[in-house]
Parts: C-alpha cells; structure tokens; sequence
C-alpha cells in the first residue's frame, strides 16, 4: 500500500465499491492512514489490500468518500481526466441542444456524470455551478477553468448556497466567478416557449428543468383534449413560474389557475406569460399554501379536467418518508376530489425517498379515500439531461404518473 493517504474498509465492504457505486459510508472504513486533508484524493483499499478505487474525501459527512475512479493508472488530479468526463457529458446533451428549440439545460449531473458533487446548468449562454461536496470544492478552480475554456459561456455563475454543503462542512456561496455580471433574468427557449429564468434568486439554479419532457406531455394531453373533447380548464399546483401553465396555455388550455406559495415566482409567471404572447390568456394565480388552496376551491365548488401536482421534495431522508407518504397522499386526495370525470392528474415526487412503486401506492390510498376510480395512463421520470448512472440508482429521483379519474 502506498504512503499516500488511503482509506482501508473493512471486510466485504468491497463489494458496492467493486460495482462502482460511487460513495463510501462512514461505517464501511476500517482505517483512514496517512491524515488526508478535507477534499483530497485517497485511494481505497480492501481490506486484503487490494486497490478498488480514487476517491474524494470528505471527513465531516457520513458520505465519508466519493469515488472517481475505478483505474489505478487513472489521473483523477489532471485537468485531462475531469476534461475527458465533461467531453462525455456533453456528448449526452447534443439531442436536446440540437435544434434551438432548448436553449437550457443541466451540462453535468453530478455522480451520474461521474462528477460526484457538483451540478452545471446551462441557462443560454450562461452557466451555472453548484458545489456541493469538500472534494469538488478543493477542485473549483480547475472545473472553472475548465467550463471556461471549453464552453466560452458569457457568464459563469455560482449557486452553492444551498443546505446540504454543511454536510461537508462548508458555508454557502454565491456570486459571479467569471464573466460578465448576469441580468435580473436571463431568457430561455424550451421546446421553444420562452422563460424569464431568476440565477441569482430562483430556486435551484434558476429552473426545475428536469420537468422539460413532462411539461411538454402535458401540452399534448391539451392539445388532444382540445381536439376531441374541449378545451380544459387546468389547474396548476405548485407552479413556480409557470412551467406547466405556459404550455397549457400554449395547448389551448381554456383557463390555468396556478397556485404557489411564492409571490415572486407567480410574478416571474405572469412575465413568462406576456413574454410568449399569451397576456390575455385566461390565468388566475393563488398565491398560498396549496394544501388550504386545494381544500377551499374544493369547498367552493370548483371543477378541473387537468391538475398538475408538483410539489418539492417531502422527503429528504429516509426517516422522513412516513411523514412524506402523509403529505403526497393529502395532497393527491385533494387533487382527485377537484377532478371531473374523465379529468387528468399529472401527479409528481422528486423525493429520491419515495419509490416509484411507493409513490403508486399512495396515489392509489388518495383514490380510495376519496372514492374515484383512477386508472394509470402512463408514467414520468426526469429529463435526460439528468441521467441515472446504472451504478447509481439513487439518481433517479423524479417520479410522476398521469391518471385519469374514470369516475
Ligand atoms: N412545477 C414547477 C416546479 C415546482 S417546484 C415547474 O415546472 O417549474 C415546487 C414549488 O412549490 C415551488 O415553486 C415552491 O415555491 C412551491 N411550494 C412549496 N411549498 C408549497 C406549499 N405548501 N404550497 C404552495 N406552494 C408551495
């Protein structure tokens, strides 16, 4: 074994790290040798001594270290290795960009890229970084440079501000890092719709883009409901700047009505609205906790054809999932209860927490609670812009069913 810092696990730990499943938890290591630095580059050994793999360390998380690499000979140091990785990750985003009908899109999505910690977003000609972990902190200015001098952006951006840096010990960042100051928004094309998108204060790095595909699924559910039926009337949960409503709107929706706790992101929502043309399209927004929105619409009698239910995250760990199957299935009983016969539910969790499986079973206690009868029409996932590595399953996050209430 070498002199270098090495982390030594212990018996039969091996096997994950074997299937190249990229994090070590506190509780596999035998031994940490040689006194490595938060965020340096330890090698992993068995605890015969066999090398497994490169890693990042970070001392204070219970993700104790993040695989790199699985190739001894490989230079998880050099600027060629991390160069070769985004190559690899841009490659996976050519479909998406190739048209200019999408002009934003996540770049690199952490582990699932193999760059365990950090996520890109490309918003036009902006980037923006998020730093997540000690290891890929302790490498900012390589990946920076890295960004820079491969993708020319006008703008590069840091939103690291965000909780689960303390994990790793590190305080929150935000700011410029090169290039020229952002404007208050920066505009976008997705499936050609225009969004006003807020890097400096919107949530995430801006936009909840891992919604693209579903967004658009939902236009043509309009549009086929246009066509054959009648125009619906659409309501929109958890809407944030409007995502889904714009392309309802865009499908010929007779009225959205979104609803979100955030008065600026509505705000940003009725800009997205005049900025596709559609200012005199029949939008109401409630602002308020959709959880006492839903209930007092139900209350007041009000009916929709299509609701969309795209809450953020309940379920953080995996102690929090009881409580979050609470408040899915609250949530769903709500919805269904607003549905007409023959009514669509877009209905969504980005809790990693929460199985697909799970999920469906939820859904399926709010139809019964309520007493409809609801059939599944398909299923969502995310965009692919945010794979999900094989070695990884934890990646895939995003999980949504469209449903139609039969009765
Ligand atoms: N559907 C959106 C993304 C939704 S993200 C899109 O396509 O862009 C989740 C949203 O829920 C956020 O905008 C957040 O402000 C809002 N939110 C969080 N808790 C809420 C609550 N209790 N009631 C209403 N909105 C809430």
């Amino acid at each position: 074994m070498p002199n270098t810092p090495h982390i030594i696990l212990k018996p039969l730990k091996e096997k994950a790290v074997k299937r190249h499943h990229p994090w070590i938890f506190s509780g596999a290591i035998a031994r940490v040798e040689g006194k490595p630095k938060p965020g340096a580059l330890v090698a992993i050994y068995s605890s015969e001594g066999e090398f497994l793999a490169w890693s990042h360390y970070s001392p204070q998380s219970q993700i104790r270290a993040r695989l790199v690499s699985w190739n001894e000979r490989a230079d998880p140091e050099s600027r060629d290795f991390w160069r070769e990785r985004l190559e690899g990750a841009l490659e996976g985003r050519r479909p998406l960009a190739a048209d200019g009908t999408t002009t934003a899109f996540r770049l690199i999505h952490a582990e699932s890229d193999g760059f365990p910690g950090l996520i890109v977003d490309q918003y036009g000609e902006t980037l923006v970084a998020q730093y997540l972990t000690v290891g890929m902190e302790e490498r900012r200015d390589l990946l920076n440079g890295l960004l820079m001098w491969m993708l020319h952006p006008i703008t590069l951006y840091e939103r690291s501000d965000i909780d689960i840096r303390q994990k790793e010990g590190l305080a929150p960042r935000a700011g410029l890092i090169q290039g020229k100051e952002p404007p208050k928004y920066i505009e976008v094309l997705e499936n050609n719709l225009g969004f006003l998108v807020d890097i400096q204060q919107g949530h995430k790095t801006g936009f909840y883009l891992d919604q693209r595909e579903n967004r658009a699924r939902l236009r043509q559910a309009v549009e086929r409901r246009v066509q054959l039926v009648e125009p619906p009337r659409v309501l929109n949960v958890f809407s944030y700047t409007g995502g889904f409503g714009i392309y309802a709107v865009a499908g010929g929706a007779a009225s959205v009505t979104n609803v979100d706790s955030s008065a600026e992101a509505l705000r940003i929502g009725w800009q997205n609205l005049s900025h596709n043309g559609f200012a005199s399209a029949a939008v109401k927004d409630i602002e308020g906790n959709a959880f006492e929105v839903l209930r007092t619409l139900y209350e007041k009698g009000h009916k929709f054809e299509i609701v969309i239910l795209d809450p953020p995250k309940f379920a953080f760990t995996q102690k929090d999932v009881q409580r979050a199957a609470r408040g899915y299935k609250d949530i769903n009983m709500l919805a269904l209860n607003l549905l007409e016969r023959n009514g669509l539910l877009f209905t969504f969790s980005c809790s990693g927490a929460i199985s697909a499986e799970l999920f469906q079973k939820i859904v399926f206690s709010a139809a019964i609670d309520v007493g409809r009868n609801v059939q599944i029409m398909d299923r969502m996932t995310q965009g692919i812009d945010h794979p999900v590595s094989l070695t990884f399953p934890e990646g895939d996050y995003l999980k949504g069913l469209i449903c139609r209430v039969v009765r």
